[in-house]
């Protein structure tokens, strides 16, 4: 997006403020469709989690996407944009059996990942077509925060289980409509991917009534210059011919489904905050913003490198500066970073903040959460207010305690 757009931005709404450009989602979701155009039934069900602001979600199904939710809050925020229930997928993990059933009332499609919730909903509700999550047990990326697939990994259910899924399906007389796998976050080795999707295949070879495999996601973006990403081209290419063999092996065109969420929106997100003090140390230059992990946690939770660009000095002579927060606590948010000049009162962008940042932020240190705004057609569009005190208030219960009398002469 352009700086004095955003500059802009920062002036009617203040700051910190979330910004998300709708141009950027739009490009993003029709690569992907675009990479897996031999597909004839593809669909792109947007993880709600990244960024569940309504407003994105009406975006995403204007779009023709459908949604992946893992909590019923979730599906009901899908329910409310207009996303009709048939095309919301539930992919929790230990959330209650109870639960599960209610989503399952609301019509959405049902994904289930242990054996014991399997076998409870399955003699309950035999004729409500459930999908399985399994574990491939294939590591992809190299954390394992956010690689989900490995053998020590709560989700899913291990491929080596099979035979008791089977059991369990046999007994119940339950019908398995999907095979799903989610192997983490970053796919940057198309080959392992793809040797996933070999284990996905062999187990939907033992069910003969299914209408989809969702390969979930992981696609990784790049999130500074220079970064890697996925190839979603090569993936498109080479996952697409596999699968279409498989349809023809099983006899049945199949609908491919994906579910991401960090590669529809990461990259349309800014993330804008105001520097309040530039602090000199005896080893650094300190820019101290008016935010902190409250409202941004990724570089603190998983050490993310989000580029951040001075946009009220963009041709400004780079220095070194460690940009960090006002929190009572350590919450710094890049280490001597290269930064157009930077002055109190600067606007700092923070680069790649559409996917979990907002929806990861908190009121810590009695911070309101900031205001969000949509970047549409040239338009700059409020779709979440600013916190207030009354928000900060709601939901609480004040109690009232005389105050002890002083005995102090
Ligand atoms: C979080 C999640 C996704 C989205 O992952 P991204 O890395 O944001 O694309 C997809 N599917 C499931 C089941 C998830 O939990």
């Amino acid at each position: 997006m352009n700086p004095s757009a955003l500059i802009e931005i920062a002036k009617t709404h203040g700051s910190p403020v979330y910004v998300y450009n709708t141009d950027k989602i739009s490009e993003q979701y029709n690569r992907l469709t675009s990479a897996f155009a031999q597909v004839p039934q593809l669909r792109i069900n947007y993880a709600v989690k990244a960024l569940s602001n309504v407003s994105i979600l009406k975006y995403m199904h204007s779009l023709g996407a459908g949604l992946d939710t893992v909590s019923i809050q979730e599906v009901q925020l899908g329910l409310q944009a207009g996303v009709p229930a048939d095309k919301i997928i539930f992919t929790p993990n230990g959330v209650s059996l109870q639960e599960i059933e209610e989503v399952a009332a609301l019509g959405a499609q049902i994904n289930i990942d242990n054996l014991s919730v399997l076998e409870q909903f399955g003699s309950k509700h035999p004729n409500v077509p459930v999908c399985i999550r399994i574990n491939p047990h294939v590591m992809a990326g190299g954390n394992a925060n956010i690689s989900v697939g490995h053998i020590d990994s709560k989700f899913g259910i291990s491929i080596h289980q099979l035979p008791h899924i089977l059991r369990i399906v046999d007994n119940t007389g339950m019908r398995i409509n999907g095979i799903h796998m989610h192997t983490g976050s970053d796919i940057l080795d198309i080959d392992v991917f793809l040797h996933a999707a070999e284990i996905l295949f062999d187990t939907a070879r033992a069910f003969n009534d299914l209408e989809f495999l969702d390969f979930g996601s992981g696609f990784k973006v790049p999130y500074h210059p220079n970064d890697i990403e996925t190839n979603i081209e090569e993936l498109g290419e080479k996952l697409g011919e596999r699968f279409q063999a498989f349809c023809n092996e099983y006899g049945k065109p199949l609908t491919l489904a994906f579910e991401p969420g960090k590669f529809l929106v990461s990259q349309a997100g800014y993330f804008l905050t105001q520097v309040n003090v530039v602090k000199q140390t005896t080893s650094t230059v300190f820019a101290q913003v008016n935010s902190g992990f409250n409202h941004l946690i990724r570089p603190m939770l998983y050490g993310s490198q989000h580029h951040i660009e001075n946009i009220s000095n963009p041709q400004g002579r780079e220095r070194f500066y460690s940009v960090v927060g006002y929190i009572c606590e350590t919450d710094t948010f890049a280490n001597n970073r290269r930064i157009a000049e930077i002055s109190e009162g600067d606007v700092l962008c923070f680069h790649n903040a559409g996917a979990y940042c907002f929806t990861m932020a908190s009121n810590y240190n009695a911070r309101y959460r900031p205001a969000e705004v949509l970047w549409h057609q040239g338009e700059a569009k409020l779709i979440r207010n600013a916190e207030t005190f009354e928000d900060l208030l709601r939901n609480q219960v004040e109690l009232d305690f005389t105050p002890a009398i002083s005995e102090a002469i």
